[in-house]
């Protein structure tokens, strides 16, 4: 009897609810006069937007009531947050909490965690975020490499025993729990360079078992490229896992104008039913340590004047190896091998094999550009309906993409060059970063979602970072929401730090 009343009250209250003509409603921020591009790849709408809280209540014509605050886009372009596919802004990120790099150039969540190398442990890191909350939302990725080292230490230049293998499955099961968005490795790197494509398949299994994915800065950029594009896709049949390509690249003279048979390949693969996505950034040069290039000697012989000579034609231009920082001759910060072999009244091969012997010497620290990738290429790549766009960039790094990245594809690929339509472009900086990385109700204008969201000058957005002055902050980008708080209003930084760390969209009830 007493539960029928009280069913029966229920429903009286639900009612009253539903109905009640004059609730008041919380209130809000309403964006008007915005143009919106949603996310989805459709056309722009006219449309008001209205948040609560953290997130998108209203999407549509309708009209602000009295206790909103008006927000008069003029006629701007109101995108949601951009979803930064591969990133490296969260190292420092506790040190750096405004997050400058990203919020000026419109990004409002980062997946990190990438190359292999992520901060260890992941649920450490997420109640750091928790308790120190930063401008921006992070997600990470579980890194291959950093599980390695833990398991093998310094003895890692071999395969790892089956009992390591098992090892390494268990902390990475802990990182899945943890929310890890999936496994990333750094294959050209160390320690993952010596892992077997029979290792990576198995620690993609048990992403698998997670709902994760593997996201991979693949074993050869250059030389062994195509049979490095076989083992990712051998990773993904195997495990039965999406699978990314992340900063895809042609970066060897050799390869140049081979997009299409890039292309073709992982249309292939798709085909025979690997889910093979890509990101990509919007750049001509890598960036990595200089000493990386020994990796490319034979032996890691810096005497093999053969291998600086195979570096210098087949992968590089002396003209194309810039030295931002170089730590044995300050002197030559700045400045590339065909400048400094000039100075030196030397050849750029010799120059190579001296510098790099003076930068070993010292422990390797010294950072390099490297100019190893061409235009075209780069635009029909990034062209491929499956590609999305990652920074790669850092807080403080020397390439230019940390701060400009977003932009730079914004205003140099999408206005000047029209690779792909701006409501395109908009999908493969959010909603189709999100679903390859594995993240829900963010990147996307629609109520119910996160109310992360940019708000920009398509005429005029542009990246002015350079790659002698890497630190400058975007022009074009009015005002940044995360999780419903301006971060960037005006062009400027407000302080804010509303950001939350994001685990993978299969952990989430
Ligand atoms: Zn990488």
């Amino acid at each position: 009897m007493i539960k029928r009343a009280l069913s029966i009250l229920s429903s009286v209250l639900l009612v009253l609810t539903a109905c009640a003509p004059d609730a008041p409603e919380p209130a809000g921020v309403v964006i008007v006069n915005a143009r919106v591009i949603d996310g989805s790849g459709g056309p722009s709408r006219d449309v008001n937007v209205r948040v609560v809280g953290d997130r998108i209540v209203t999407v549509g014509n309708f009209e602000p009531s009295a206790n909103d605050t008006l927000v008069d886009a003029n006629g701007l372009v109101l995108a949601p947050g951009f979803i930064d596919a591969h990133s490296h802004h969260e190292d420092g990120l506790l040190e750096m909490p405004g997050a400058l790099a990203v919020v000026s150039q419109g990004i409002t969540t980062i997946a990190g965690g990438q190359d292999g190398d992520q901060i260890y442990p992941l649920d450490d890191f997420f109640a750091s975020l928790e308790t120190s909350p930063v401008a921006i939302n992070v997600a990470s990725f579980a890194g291959h490499g950093t599980l390695r080292g833990r398991v093998m230490g310094e003895d890692y230049q071999r395969h790892a025993t089956s009992d390591e293998l098992a090892e390494m499955v268990g902390l990475l099961r802990a990182e899945m729990e943890a929310g890890a968005l999936g496994l990333s490795s750094g294959l050209e790197y160390d320690p993952g360079s010596f892992s077997t494509t029979e290792e990576l398949v198995v620690l993609a299994k048990e992403v698998a078992l997670h709902g994760g994915r593997y996201i991979s800065h693949i074993r050869s950029e250059d030389q062994y490229f195509w049979e490095a594009i076989d083992e990712v896709i051998t990773i993904g049949r195997e495990a039965q896992i999406p699978v990314q390509v992340t900063h895809i690249k042609l970066a060897m003279t050799r390869w140049w104008g081979l997009a299409d048979r890039l292309i073709s390949k992982l249309d292939e693969a798709r085909a025979s039913g690997v889910d093979i996505t890509a990101d990509i950034y919007p750049y001509p040069a890598w960036n990595a340590g200089f000493t990386w290039l020994r990796t490319l000697f034979p032996d890691r012989d810096l005497d093999r004047r053969d291998g600086a000579e195979y570096i210098l034609s087949d992968m590089l231009s002396p003209e194309g190896i810039l030295l931002p920082r170089f730590g044995p001759e300050p002197s030559y910060d700045g400045m590339t091998i065909a400048e400094i072999a000039h100075i030196r009244e030397s050849d750029p091969a010799t120059t190579l094999m001296e510098l790099l012997k003076a930068d070993v010497e010292m422990g390797g620290r010294s950072p390099m550009l490297g100019f190893a990738m061409d235009e075209p290429d780069i635009e029909s790549i990034m062209a491929w309906p499956q590609t999305v766009i990652g920074s790669d960039g850092g807080l403080a790094g020397v390439h230019p993409r940390g701060f400009g990245a977003f932009t730079r594809y914004l205003g140099h690929y999408i206005r000047e060059r029209n690779v792909v339509s701006l409501e395109e472009g908009i999908r493969r900086m959010t909603s189709l970063s999100a679903q390859q990385v594995g993240i829900v109700e963010r990147g996307s204008i629609q109520v119910g979602h996160y109310a992360d969201l940019v708000l920009f000058d398509p005429e005029t957005v542009t990246d002015r970072s350079t790659y002698e002055a890497p630190h400058l902050p975007s022009t074009g980008i009015e005002k940044v929401w995360v999780n419903g708080q301006l971060v960037i209003d005006g062009g400027q930084v407000t302080g804010n730090r509303h950001g939350k760390p994001i685990r993978r969209a299969s952990h989430q009830k």
